[in-house]
């Protein structure tokens, strides 16, 4: 089969021709219908030779939909032909963060040597996916295998890190978006359909910004360094009950904290590398700042079944898969607005 794959650090991912995988016991083939792009690959191409993670070549793609083609001995739960997606975050299912569903918390993946597809495991980039268990899979339930796919990662990590902030975004609040890219448009669409928060959006680039307005941002802003003081403007001085930063850098990092409101909560999603100092002096009175990944499996049925009742609606282009190296050269330049779905 044909599958996209990351070969050589630095060097650009190339489409190649791998043997068709076959499911041993427990596992479960896929045929991918659809396959998002994500910037976190781009992260993970940019990492150097030492320290490198991940096994070469890797088949990218951990975000997955496809149709149920073969299985492996003794599985159950799911049948030939079944449209699903992939829960991407696989752990080992039975520590006690994987008994509540937060299997991307695994207490034990890294002493297992579990790693999601895509991410250390061969990813959705290609025309068959091997999952390991059957518990990975949620049903489609009729949603478009292009609308649905961005919902595994760049709908589930912002409805993750956006419902541990609901308490806090009653009538009146606001919530601040920093980068309307993937996950930051859905992050806007879930904060409109969850909350009564006032939903600001910031971006770099006018056209990400238009996005962000089409799919229910309020007001959006320039993000550079004025930003923090424009949203105090926006809020008559208060700041943002919670801040979601999509970019996760040096600079976005310290215009999220300086925007973050008393007992406001900064979620920095991105991993652009950038910290912020939390101490007397750094941040408004008891503001929690955290750092979460990804989400649990229920969270993903919630996510897709705000899908269904017509909430969210991601924003796609589509590529072949002798195209996705485009994609990602695309996604690279700042030139995707929404996300970019590979169809293998
Ligand atoms: P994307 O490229 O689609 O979107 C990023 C957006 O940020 C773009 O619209 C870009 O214009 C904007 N941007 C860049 N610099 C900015 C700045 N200084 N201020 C404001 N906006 C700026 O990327 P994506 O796929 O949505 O991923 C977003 C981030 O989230 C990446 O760092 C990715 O690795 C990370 N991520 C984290 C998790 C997690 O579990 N924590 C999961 C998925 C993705
Ligand atoms: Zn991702
Ligand atoms: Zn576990």
């Amino acid at each position: 089969m044909k599958a996209l794959q990351y070969r050589e650090i630095g060097a650009a991912p190339e489409v190649v021709t791998v043997p068709d995988p076959e499911p041993g016991p427990g596992q479960v083939l896929l045929k991918v219908t659809a396959a998002g792009v994500c910037h976190s690959d781009i992260a993970v191409m940019s990492w150097p030779a030492e320290g490198f993670p991940y096994p070469l070549p890797l088949t990218l793609g951990h975000e997955g939909v496809g149709t149920v083609a073969a299985l492996g001995a003794g599985v159950t739960g799911v049948r030939e032909g079944d449209a699903v997606a992939v829960y991407g975050p696989w752990g080992c299912g039975s520590c006690a963060k994987c008994a509540q569903g937060k299997e991307n918390y695994c207490l034990r993946a890294g002493e297992l040597g579990i790693n999601p597809p895509g991410l250390g495991a061969p990813g959705s980039m290609a025309e068959y996916l091997l999952v390991d268990d059957a518990r990975h899979l949620v049903p489609l339930g009729g949603l478009d295998p292009v609308a649905a796919v961005p919902l595994t990662d760049a709908g589930l990590t912002p409805y993750h890190a956006i419902k541990r902030s609901l308490p806090k975004l009653v009538p009146g609040s606001t919530a601040v978006v920093i980068g309307t890219g993937g996950l930051g448009h859905v992050a806007i669409q879930l904060l409109r359909a969850l909350s009564p928060a006032r939903v600001v959006a910031l971006d770099v680039s006018a056209e990400k910004l238009e996005l962000a307005k089409k799919v229910g941002a309020h007001e959006v802003v320039l993000s550079d360094a004025r930003a923090s003081a424009a949203v105090r403007e926006l809020t008559g001085g208060v700041g943002a009950e919670a801040v979601f930063d999509f970019v996760g850098a040096a600079p976005t990092v310290a215009s999220a904290g300086a925007m973050a409101a008393v007992e406001g909560d900064v979620t920095i999603v991105g991993i652009g590398g950038g910290t912020l100092p939390v101490g007397f002096g750094h941040l408004a009175f008891e503001v929690s700042v955290s750092a979460p990944y990804w989400g649990s499996r229920g969270e993903l049925d919630e996510v897709l079944a705000l899908a269904r009742s017509g909430a969210v609606s991601v924003h796609t282009e589509t590529y072949s898969l002798d195209d996705a190296p485009l994609a990602y050269e695309r996604l690279h330049d700042g030139k995707i607005n929404g996300r970019a779905v590979i169809l293998p």
